[in-house]
């Protein structure tokens, strides 16, 4: 009887093997399997995002769902770490934009997020841009980046830290006009306007908080106003209809 059984489990072990060894035997003569192909064509070795390296089956782990949450979103940023630099560093490109498949808002203001290899850096490091979708300003002469910058971050080791930042300023940042501020420096702003007071001519048309911000034909509206206009195409000035709310001017 126990020899029958042991001769059973054996049998299922030289199973299990086989199908491993199938597995590996395709794949290793089918590379294209692991990979995906770039806009000329090429295969790279790395794949989409498949569920199953992200979800988490509850049943098989005993812990609670915030902890499974906690590692879901560990393993979201790995992956993405992951195809961030492999398309940096074998690629080639010196920037990869994070927002090309999705839509982000920055405190309701449409934007686009760029990250950034510094070769120059030794070692390596990385930083982000956060830039308006759809507010340019009116460039200096000479002039290359036409997008209206909104956040420049410090340089990181990791795109991993890196991402983790951009997930603490998603939460956490607010806009007060175009400064995009830590909830730190959002009190100490709010304090200094408290204490030296923006006049009361000074007044967003849309929303009447004061602001610092005016369109090209000198009338107060503030970024988040300007971005919500344009968003829902009106594209001029709220007040004189003279001007266009996606051109920034220069110099506040
Ligand atoms: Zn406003
Ligand atoms: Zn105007």
């Amino acid at each position: 009887m126990i020899v029958q059984k042991n001769y059973k489990k054996l049998n299922k072990m030289r199973i299990d093997i086989c199908i491993v060894l199938i597995y590996i035997i395709t794949f290793m003569s089918n590379p294209m399997l692991f990979s995906m192909p770039t806009e000329n064509g090429e295969y790279q070795l790395f794949g989409p995002i498949y569920p199953n390296e992200i979800d988490i089956d509850p049943a098989i782990y005993r812990i609670s769902e915030e902890e499974l949450e906690k590692i879901k979103t560990k393993r979201i940023l790995m992956k993405l770490t992951q195809c961030i630099e492999i398309f940096l560093h074998k690629n080639k490109e010196d920037s990869y934009e994070l927002t090309k498949y999705t839509i982000f808002c920055m405190d309701e203001v449409e934007s686009s997020i760029f990250i950034y290899l510094d070769y120059h850096d030794n070692p390596t490091t990385y930083y982000y841009k956060i830039i308006s979708k759809n507010i340019d300003y009116e460039p200096d002469n000479g002039s290359i980046e036409k997008s209206l910058l909104l956040y420049e971050s410090a340089t990181f080791t990791t795109v991993y830290e890196l991402l983790e930042h951009v997930k603490k300023v998603e939460i956490t940042y607010k806009f007060l006009d175009y400064y995009l501020l830590s909830p730190e420096k959002m009190e100490e702003a709010r304090t200094i306007r408290k204490f030296l007071p923006i006049n009361t001519d000074k007044i967003c048309s849309v929303c009447y908080e004061p602001t610092i911000e005016y369109t090209t034909c000198k009338h107060p509206i503030c970024l988040k106003c300007r971005d919500k206009c344009i968003v829902q195409g009106k594209t001029t000035c709220p007040i004189c209809r003279g001007s266009d709310l996606s051109v920034y001017p220069n110099s506040l």
